[in-house]
């Protein structure tokens, strides 16, 4: 009797092993990325909702091909942001708001989850993709973050494209900045779309990047947590991948992005329950919300505002955006 349980124990055990479809897999690579919390209004026109579904699917397209391809996962970072800093509908590069003085200061990072490496700029007036310098601020120097006029001269040693700071300016975001103006408050619902994407590559290395353009109306030099490492931007392939938006003051003072990772590491909680966590419990509602990856291509989205303009594809067939609470499935299938 007792021999017979081993035996259909193993065969049970066998079973489970081999059928195969059931078992959970991995993800070889994955990708999901941010255009911003606090999204468009849900009664909003029919062809801006769609303008921005077609902009995350573009972008994901994008990384997915990055990915499928064996690109790094700091590839498809940079050049999924790179993308979203041309477009004038999101608030990084092109499109960045405006800050007290009418002006445009870009704020970016980058991090590296197999060495901890990271770069960060701050306060960028010219650069058209800060991403790519805080990519260079990694790769080419000793440093984490330069700011201001520092990240200025150091762009001026690298090949990056340069610009007139009023090429970041579009006539939406002038309109935002002077209702702002007219009102003097700083923390808006309408203007945000900070851009971030977390990735895994097909080697297991995890990598996450942000950028913006801050808030409308941020006063002299302000900092947001989009280029400060561990609050924005976090990666580490032990745990996840983290790029935030919202209301930096708060994402800083919470060390927001390194506490989901934290959170996974010492309390053993999955990325859904760290990023919830982060966002519901540790943070007031609607000061934003993050997406982030764990080793294993798991996505999580968390947000307290009325929106969040996201989207996550993996070599599992996933491939969907999302702007308000549910994700929208796309027709381009992402593909092993
Ligand atoms: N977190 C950004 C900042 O505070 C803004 C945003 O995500 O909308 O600069």
């Amino acid at each position: 009797m007792r021999s017979m349980l081993i035996v259909s124990l193993f065969v049970f055990v066998l079973g489970c092993g081999t059928s195969g479809q059931h078992r959970w897999q991995p993800a070889r690579w994955s990708i999901a990325l941010h255009g911003g919390a606090g999204a468009i209004a849900k009664d909003a026109p029919q062809e801006l909702q769609l303008a921005y579904q077609e902009a995350l699917e573009r972008a994901l397209t994008l990384g997915a091909d990055v990915l499928r391809t064996g690109g790094t996962s700091l590839d498809a970072v940079e050049q999924v942001i790179r993308v979203f800093e041309d477009d004038p509908m999101f608030n990084c590069g092109r499109g960045a708001v405006f800050n007290n003085e009418g002006k445009h200061e870009l704020d970016a990072s980058i991090m590296d989850g197999e060495t901890l490496a990271c770069g960060a700029v701050t306060g960028v007036v010219t650069v058209k993709h800060p991403i790519s310098l805080a990519r260079k601020v990694m790769t080419d120097t000793r440093h984490v973050l330069f700011s201001g006029v520092g990240a200025e001269h150091f762009a001026d040693q690298t090949s990056l494209e340069r610009v007139e700071n009023s090429y970041f300016s579009t006539e939406l975001r002038r309109q935002q900045w002077l209702e702002r103006r007219a009102r003097s408050s700083l923390v808006p619902a309408q203007d945000r779309g900070t851009v971030g994407v977390v990735a895994l590559d097909s080697a297991g290395h995890l990598a996450a990047g942000t950028s913006t353009g801050g808030l409308t109306l941020k006063r002299w030099g302000r900092v947001g947590d989009s280029p400060i490492i561990g609050a924005g931007t976090y990666a580490d392939d032990r745990t996840c991948a983290v790029s935030c938006t919202g209301t930096g003051e708060e994402f800083i003072r919470h060390a927001i992005a390194y506490s989901v990772s934290a959170r996974m590491a010492l309390a053993r909680k999955t990325v859904q329950e760290a990023s919830d966590h982060a966002i519901h419990e540790v943070l007031q509602p609607d000061d934003g919300g993050l997406v982030a990856l764990d080793r294993y291509g798991r996505a999580a989205f968390s947000f307290s505002t009325a929106g969040m303009y996201r989207g996550a594809a993996d070599s599992k067939g996933r491939f969907e955006v999302g702007i308000h609470e549910t994700m929208i499935g796309a027709s381009l299938a992402a593909g092993p």
